[in-house]
């Protein structure tokens, strides 16, 4: 365990949100007063993080040999929020005839869809750490690279600046740090080329579901959750200019398109008030309480 200086501003200047552990076993989650990140500050190294997803995949493996028992992209609600961000990414930007690489590209299923007819990618590539994700990658026959994406832009540096889009699918959130994976988007990039994120997170929009769905206890593995405007920030920092959003307002999702900049001028960003944050918290979890846990807990 480590306590992690802000990872979108650098400050060290972090305040607990109060609410927060009872959600997540006692964990505590903090807000950044600098910039309004909110973010596991307390947690796992990457190096623990990979050692323990090493051995739950083993033994996952060993049972069904499949990635994990109870998350796979062919529930319902994970197909239609990839629909959705292809759909909104595609609008954006088109993938026809494009190179596409995603990372952490889980067992295919986006990157299967941009081959399709419908969106028309001319390449795709996946950037996957799960060795049981990976077969199933091989097994349809998607190129990829067995590991995170710091490690591929590290090794694979003939690809760099060659992607025509580089996708981040419901992955910045559970980066180690998501602002060196920002960073190899833009390597990865060609000039003028785009990076999509699409993300769950919901800071300071109307909270429409009870906060334990929210955080929860897999504090080391999501340490990140995001505003439109703190990604915005991610955006900025790496050196890409946001040139499309979805209606985060009333969706459950946040999809972000910015444009790869040579990074010669800075890109203003203004994060959000961390005042604003602790109250919106606040005001959420009496939400949950008073709605959802009075009568004992909800389905
Ligand atoms: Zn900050």
């Amino acid at each position: 365990m480590r306590e992690y200086p802000c990872n979108l501003c650098g400050s060290d200047d972090l305040a607990e949100i109060a609410c927060a552990p009872t959600y997540m076993a006692g964990r505590p989650l903090h807000v950044c007063r600098s910039c309004g990140m909110v973010q596991v500050a307390h947690r796992k190294t990457p190096e623990e993080i990979k050692a323990s997803w090493a051995d739950e995949m083993y033994r996952a493996d060993e049972k069904t040999r499949l990635s994990d028992t109870t998350y796979t992209a062919r529930i319902p609600a994970v197909h239609a929020r990839q629909t959705f961000a292809a759909d909104f990414i595609d609008e954006a930007v088109s993938f026809r005839g494009k190179s596409v690489c995603d990372l952490g590209a889980g067992e295919g299923d986006f990157l299967e869809m941009l081959k399709t007819p419908d969106h028309g990618a001319d390449e795709v590539f996946a950037v996957e750490p799960s060795g049981a994700n990976c077969r199933m990658l091989a097994d349809r026959g998607i190129p990829h690279f067995d590991g995170i994406a710091e490690e591929y832009l590290a090794q694979a540096t003939d690809r760099h600046g060659t992607f025509d889009i580089v996708t981040l699918i419901w992955t910045l959130e559970n980066c180690p740090s998501a602002a060196d994976v920002m960073d190899a988007a833009w390597h990865l990039c060609k000039p003028g080329g785009h990076v999509a994120v699409a993300t769950g997170s919901r800071i300071l929009v109307p909270f429409k579901k009870p906060l334990q769905y929210y955080i929860g206890p897999n504090a080391d593995v999501h340490p990140y959750h995001f505003s439109a405007k703190t990604l915005a920030g991610y955006m900025a920092q790496a050196g890409f200019r946001m040139t499309d959003v979805n209606r985060y307002i009333d969706s459950d999702y946040l999809v972000m398109v910015g444009e790869k900049t040579d990074r010669t001028a800075p890109i203003s960003w203004e994060g959000d008030n961390a005042t604003a944050v602790l109250g919106f918290f606040d005001r959420w979890d009496k939400e949950t309480q008073g709605f959802y846990m009075a009568d004992g807990p909800s389905p």
